[in-house]
């Protein structure tokens, strides 16, 4: 593996520090992006940032140009998003389109469908979210049970669907639905995209520890969904939503260069309380230093095996299953370092945190969940890399 840039590489990464430094809404490597208690105006506020990073052409650097990207390879994908991550950008409010949804349609779609949405992911004109799970179908998520019925020009879905993070905003849903009943479960399933405006379309906020409402229960009675926003084959939308499902857990420069920070300010943390050489104290933080070292390797190699053309494969349940674990270790850390203080909110005074700590600890408890939870992490693993029995 050579570490070294290469001078394009070298450029890209300048470049965009210097976009970072003329056009962030805060001073780069002082400031901290605004926090919001309304949901509604952080959305608002990751739109319009989302549309400026745009225009410098800062999203989508891999897509082809034609469609807003700058046709880069997984290298300028990664050295972006860590400097955008550096410059403590907030993370892209429509990134749902842009990773998993844009990434599709890309690989499936039609041209008509490239045309129609991938610009306006880029530019955060139209949102997205996700509508794969549902209450009886999370890591079992062939056993989904959303019915897709053939009508004249397109197709008519009903049944609901869960943990739809940002569906209250969303413009359009990537939508797995049952087409065929008789087929074993991953052959009946399609792809669909699903007009979040329709007629029959419920969205209902869930609140979450953190007394954020980001995600939500979706309800599907007699959606129509036309013939042109079926996503690849008919039947197909197993094989079709897994080979963009790696890209939620593959390389994630983002979460490195967050983690990093966080330990750099637990470090801080400790030497203000005083507690760099408390015994049980100093050998968690030197471990929480050492796993963000090894977290960046893994990064590195994957993005080196991504850059070669090689697929990730369970490489990018590794991945996943290194930095969320390592995630929650940081964060019980932190509440030791706190102490007495770790469960205040809203900051006493001699507490450094003002809740960000705190929201940061109930927040990340979700990262051993989200894309695939780390049980079935440990099986894909085991199965595909160990070769142990199922
Ligand atoms: C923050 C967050 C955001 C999310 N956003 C979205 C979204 O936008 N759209 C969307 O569709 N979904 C979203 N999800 C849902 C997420 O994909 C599911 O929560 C996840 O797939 C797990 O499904 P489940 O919650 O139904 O748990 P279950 O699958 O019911 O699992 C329950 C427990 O059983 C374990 N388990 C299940 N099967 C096995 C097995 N075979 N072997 C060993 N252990 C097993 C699991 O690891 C878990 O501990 C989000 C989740 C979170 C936390």
């Amino acid at each position: 593996m050579d570490l070294t840039p290469t001078a394009d590489e070298q450029s890209l990464r300048d470049e965009c520090r210097a976009w970072l430094r003329e056009h962030l809404p805060w001073e780069y490597g002082v400031g901290l992006p605004p926090r919001f208690d309304d949901l509604v105006d952080e959305v608002a506020f990751g739109r319009a940032w989302q549309a400026k990073l745009a225009e410098g052409r800062w999203v989508g650097v891999a897509w082809p140009e034609q469609y807003g990207g700058r046709g880069g390879g997984p290298v300028e994908h990664y050295i972006v998003t860590e400097e955008l991550a550096t410059a403590r950008a907030p993370e892209l409010v429509g990134r749902i389109g842009v990773n998993l949804l844009g990434p599709t349609v890309l690989a499936h779609g039609t041209d008509e469908q490239r045309a129609r949405f991938l610009p306006n992911i880029v530019s955060a004109r139209e949102i997205w979210c996700q509508l794969f799970s549902e209450p009886e179908a999370g890591s079992d998520l062939a056993s989904l049970r959303t019915r897709a019925t053939r009508v004249d020009g397109g197709w008519v879905l009903n049944g609901q669907k869960v943990w739809t993070s940002y569906a209250q905003f969303a413009d359009w849903g990537a939508c797995l639905a049952r087409t065929d009943f008789d087929a074993r479960p991953q052959a009946g399933i399609t792809y669909f995209v699903v007009d979040m405006r329709a007629d029959g379309v419920d969205v209902r906020p869930l609140r979450q520890i953190t007394d954020e409402r980001e995600f939500n229960e979706v309800f599907l009675t007699d959606v129509f969904v036309p013939d042109d926003r079926v996503v690849g084959p008919v039947n197909e939308g197993w094989r079709i939503a897994n080979s963009t499902l790696t890209h939620e857990r593959g390389v994630n420069p983002r979460q490195l260069v967050i983690h990093a920070q966080l330990v750099d300010e637990l470090w801080r943390l400790a030497a203000s309380r005083d507690v760099l050489d408390d015994p049980r104290i100093g050998p968690r933080l030197a471990q929480a230093y050492v796993e963000i070292q090894l977290f960046r390797l893994h990064n590195w190699r994957s993005v080196s095996r991504h850059a070669k053309g090689g697929e990730l494969g369970p490489v990018g349940s590794i991945n996943k299953l290194w930095w969320s674990e390592m995630s929650k270790r940081l964060h019980d850390t932190v509440m030791a370092v706190l102490g007495e203080t770790a469960p205040l909110w809203r900051g006493a005074a001699e507490n450094p945190g003002d809740g960000t700590w705190q929201r940061s600890w109930l927040y990340y408890q979700a990262s051993s969940i989200w894309a695939g939870t780390n049980e079935i992490q440990r099986n894909v693993i085991g199965e595909r890399t160990l070769g142990l029995p199922r």
